[in-house]
């Protein structure tokens, strides 16, 4: 029987560039060749890094690998989730309230778009300027992952048969909305603009200021009031089948947000120079703005209280996740004794508390091994 080395072992070809490969052909002392080009984990670099960023392995950012499988493990589509529950009260005037629905509306028309700007800030901005391919890696699973949140609301927008034209614009109409994209779509075009070049200390602290806004303000912060208002409908038996699908979001969120921060903490452990204390005030004056510009859109979707939720609520729930913000990214914490007034949310991002979590979905993806090509 083959041992799985037997199995993976191949003879190295013949190099396909034998000028190009020769040149880097050198004796140990042994008389053994080996490669000059071949890549050396320790002179990775998450950005700047001069070594070939084809070359997954061997590994440095053992953590970003782990996420990349974790993010697999975690897959979900939405159209495994059931809307007939949602569908029935959403055409019954009595089971849901008008500030109910109107909490429905905001969130979608916030989420429909944001989730666009998250992939096209992944795909066509940090991508390009992330030099670890471990991290390249997860980035295109969390691009796809992206995918499958504008999907899933598109699914909830068309199973209530909502007016897509109106909640696809609310980005550019509704202005609690607006204004939280008017804040966040100036750090995404730095680093989408095909000109802008990391290697200076500006640029790259240009990079780790959109990394932070990113990471800390927009999935890490303006997504937790729509996802606190969806949950909390869910709790009361109300758009179970949205909620479940915002579970799984959250739970992707929230591991976007934790690897942005792994990333972020990384680029300024390799370049202690970015983190002056100016940058870092001008990074606690935007998680600030961020909190401010969250809170007012609380209050626009929550003009009363509804669901035992009120604005005030959210201020505090605001400035508890900030602070945790600020402490994830070594910044001392901007609201001194700050609670969380939503503990059960903690409950939501761990599935594996749910017992009924699994069976409400089917669970078998088609495979390699299964698939028919007739
Ligand atoms: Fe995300």
């Amino acid at each position: 029987m083959l041992s799985f080395e037997d199995e993976v072992y191949v003879e190295p070809a013949a190099p396909k560039l034998a000028l190009v490969a020769e040149a880097k052909l050198v004796s140990t002392a042994a008389n053994q060749p080996s490669i000059s080009g071949r890549v050396n984990a320790s002179d990775k670099r998450m950005i700047n890094g001069q070594t070939d960023v084809n070359q997954l392995v061997p590994f440095k950012y053992h953590w970003a690998w782990d996420k990349y499988l974790a993010g697999c493990a975690n897959h979900w589509m939405p159209q495994e989730v059931s809307m007939s529950r949602d569908i029935a009260q959403w055409k019954d005037s009595t089971a849901l309230t008008d500030d109910e629905r109107l909490i429905v509306k905001r969130n979608l028309g916030f989420f429909t778009t944001a989730d666009s700007l998250a992939a096209n800030n992944i795909v066509l901005g940090t991508y390009r300027h992330i030099t670890a391919p471990e991290c390249r890696q997860y980035l295109l699973r969390q691009g796809f992952e992206e995918a499958i949140h504008t999907h899933a609301y598109q699914y909830i927008v068309e199973s209530l048969g909502l007016d897509e034209s109106e909640v696809f614009n609310a980005y550019q109409e509704v202005a609690s909305i607006k204004a939280k994209d008017d804040f966040l779509i100036p750090f995404i075009n730095i680093l989408t603009d095909p000109d802008f070049k990391t290697g200076t200390p500006e640029a790259d602290q240009q990079l780790l200021r959109s990394l932070i806004v990113f990471a800390c303000i927009m999935e890490g912060l303006f997504f937790y009031v729509g996802f606190v208002q969806i949950l909390a409908l869910g709790r009361q038996n109300k758009m179970q089948g949205a909620a479940e699908q915002y579970q799984y979001i959250l739970r992707d969120e929230s591991m976007h947000c934790n690897f942005g921060i792994d990333v972020i903490n990384t680029i300024k452990l390799e370049n202690p120079h970015l983190w002056t204390m100016q940058f870092r005030e001008e990074i606690k004056g935007l998680i600030q703005h961020g909190v401010e510009l969250e809170y007012q859109y609380a209050e626009a979707t929550m003009p009363r209280g509804v669901l035992g939720l009120n604005a005030t609520m959210f201020k505090e729930y605001l400035r508890f996740i900030a602070n945790r913000r600020c402490t994830q990214i070594g910044l001392d914490v901007l609201y001194p004794g700050a609670t969380n007034p939503f503990p059960w949310m903690s409950e939501m991002m761990d599935l594996k508390k749910e017992k009924n979590f699994f069976e409400t979905r089917v669970t078998e993806y088609q495979t390699g091994g299964a698939l028919s090509w007739d």
